[in-house]
């Protein structure tokens, strides 16, 4: 069962916990020019960092932002970036599609992804002439560590008939081997749209397991899908929305896709980062817990003071290792710069491309709940 925490931030903001002695270690003072560049940011975090921590967190944040105008860089913050980074250094905020949107569009010199690595490849992909840095190159991500352009090369051979479809969260390699992308915003819709362009029943969809049967159940297209998953949000179970409806009689219970689909069958709403978002703030419900991983309820909180959110405490490990310290050290030191191969790069745009040719949809698409989860091919490559 995944972990909740009923009060306060549903996990530790890192960064407060270590910038003291990051901040000092790098000659950085919390003097008169710091405070008067970041006395107006700290309401946007107060709920995270306490007075006393500020202090040692301000010399990071004033560095980086400084740097950012220096450089002509921006940084792409990810909603499961903790609120620190989120709030204070991000100059865009989004989910995965968005941000994507935001690299190809931004005029700069440098992006620093501050998201996990096949993010940095994305916005690599889109905006090839912009140097794209990331801060630590230990931010993977259990789904694209789960499939290889090999592995889609062997699906393409077993089902030369079926269109392939790869999630975003995969490496360039993948993306490469796929016809199209498709984000959990615009998953059935892609899904729908190359079925029709290809005159077939069936589509592949890879490489989240739990993605592809919860879209199996919203469309009558039949799916075959890859045994990988998040590992965050696999966690999360059908006893978990008990727990919480018996512990919290009347909170309204949102889901990731990601989630397996027992727990869109029990949930209220299920949708992306982006439609999980805009329910909170368009329903406003008095109570809310959202499924996913726990620096997204954080920062939903801080745009929405009037809901109460019950806080899950499943936290991305490859996501917790961008961190303001390792954000300064990159934009100093110009390091971890993101490069893919010119023939994969332009094989993989296309694979967005023709996502993003799809008609622009006004909303993310919300997933229906209550339905029974539909058993589907997982494919095996033996
Ligand atoms: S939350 Fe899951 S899908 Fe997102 S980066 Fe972490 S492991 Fe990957």
């Amino acid at each position: 069962m995944a972990r909740l925490i009923d009060s306060g931030p549903g996990c530790p903001t890192p960064t407060p916990l270590r910038a003291e002695t990051a901040a000092q270690a790098r000659g950085l003072a919390y003097d008169d020019d710091v405070k008067a560049k970041t006395d107006h940011l700290y309401p946007l975090v107060s709920d995270f960092i306490t007075p006393m921590e500020w202090p040692a967190v301000a010399p990071l944040v004033a560095a980086i932002n400084d740097l950012k105008a220096e450089k002509n860089a921006v940084i792409l913050a990810h909603n499961y970036m903790t609120p620190d980074i989120f709030r204070l250094v991000g100059d865009f905020r989004g989910d995965s599609l968005q941000l994507a949107r935001e690299a190809a569009e931004v005029d700069a010199d440098i992006i620093v992804q501050a998201g996990v690595h096949f993010m940095a490849e994305t916005s690599k992909i889109l905006a090839p002439s912009k140097t794209v840095l990331i801060s630590s190159l230990e931010a993977g991500c259990s789904l694209a560590s789960s499939i290889t352009g090999a592995d889609v090369r062997l699906i393409k051979e077993r089902y030369p008939d079926y269109p392939v479809v790869t999630y975003v969260n995969t490496t360039a390699d993948v993306k490469a081997e796929c016809h199209i992308t498709c984000t959990s915003s615009n998953a059935a819709q892609v899904v729908e749209a190359v079925a029709k362009e290809w005159d077939t029943d069936t589509v592949v969809l890879v490489p989240d397991q739990y993605l592809a049967k919860n879209v199996a159940a919203q469309t009558d297209i039949r799916i075959i899908t890859w045994p990988g998953a998040c590992e965050v949000h696999e966690l999360f179970s059908a006893d978990d929305v008990d727990a919480l409806r018996e512990a919290h009689p009347g909170v309204v219970i949102l889901a990731h896709p990601e989630c397996p689909p027992d727990v869109l069958e029990a949930a209220d709403f299920a949708g992306s980062t982006a439609a999980l978002a805009n329910y909170v703030k368009d329903e406003s419900p008095a109570k809310v817990v959202l499924l996913t991983e726990c620096s997204m309820s954080d920062n939903v909180a801080t745009e929405n003071p009037g809901v109460d959110f019950v806080r899950p405490c499943n936290l991305c490990p490859h996501m917790k290792q961008i961190t303001l310290e390792n954000i300064l050290d990159c934009l100093i030191e110009m390091k971890h710069e993101v490069t893919i191969d010119e023939p994969v790069r332009v094989r993989a745009k296309e694979a967005i491309d023709a996502m993003l040719a799809l008609p622009k949809m006004a909303n993310p698409l919300a997933f229906e709940t209550g339905l029974k989860p539909m058993e589907i091919e997982v494919f095996s490559p033996s």
